[in-house]
């Protein structure tokens, strides 16, 4: 599960700061794809940045099951994202010279991973492969892939050390419409298979259905969720 609980996230901006996130909370059960939707601008990047522990907030609690991340020290918050995040950016942001499995097997030689850790990713590299479509593709360098290929590499390297939460950042805005349904038919299947806690920002709300929530922020702040009034609750 992640709970993002009343976060604050400024930058500076000049002598000011500007507010990137402001007072939002939402949530991911374990099983469950909320997805985060909103003008460009808006803060999504920012709030995933922050979910990801990778931005610490100025104020507000990020839990990730009874741990707040928004107090780790960053050598903790490192070891966190290695053990409990998969993030999946807007670009695959692929190795060119690796091969769609090295990509995976990469993850494993991670500094600080313990080496029971290390030999499952080996294992479970051609098990996601295999799961993400890719099988027959193993052997390709992200020049060889296509944009939706690599978006699938990406995501199952995201879920290689198997992590409770999965973080997705418009992962079809480089894909045609098609490509697009597929990627997120692909995340919403795999976070109900593997019962990982997933954020999903979209700003294209024709890919509602792939969604078990939604959450919409506008000019950094929770607005009315669409698709829970759609649904009743
Ligand atoms: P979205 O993903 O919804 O398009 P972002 O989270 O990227 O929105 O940006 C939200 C706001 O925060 C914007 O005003 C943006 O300019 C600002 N912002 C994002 N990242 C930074 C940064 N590293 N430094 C300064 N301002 C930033
Ligand atoms: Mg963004």
């Amino acid at each position: 599960m992640i709970t993002l609980d009343d976060v604050i996230l400024t930058f500076p901006d000049g002598a000011s700061r500007v507010t990137a996130v402001d007072h939002v909370t939402l949530r991911a059960d374990a099983g469950v794809v909320t997805g985060i939707t909103g003008p460009s601008g808006s803060g999504k990047s920012s709030l995933l940045a922050v979910a990801a522990t990778l931005i610490r907030p100025d104020a507000g609690r990020v839990l990730i099951g009874d741990v707040d991340a928004a107090e780790l020290t960053r050598d903790e918050a490192t070891t966190m994202r290695r053990e409990r995040i998969g993030i999946v950016f807007q670009q695959s942001n692929l190795l060119p010279s690796l091969t769609a499995r090295e990509q995976l097997l990469v993850m494993a030689e991670l500094g600080g991973t313990p080496r029971a850790q290390r030999h499952r990713i080996a294992e479970r590299a051609d098990e996601l492969l295999d799961a993400v479509g890719l099988s027959g593709q193993a052997g390709k360098r992200p020049a060889q892939l296509s944009g939706g290929q690599r978006q699938r590499v990406a995501i199952a390297r995201a879920l290689v050390h198997e992590p409770d939460v999965l973080l997705v950042d418009e992962p079809t805005s480089a894909l045609d419409q098609e490509r697009g349904w597929a990627i997120m038919d692909l995340v919403a299947r795999l976070t109900h298979e593997r019962r990982t806690a997933t954020l999903l920002v979209t700003h294209d709300l024709v890919h509602r259905d792939a969604l078990d929530d939604l959450v919409t922020i506008v000019d950094g702040a929770n607005a009315t969720s669409a698709l829970s009034m759609a649904r009743g609750g």
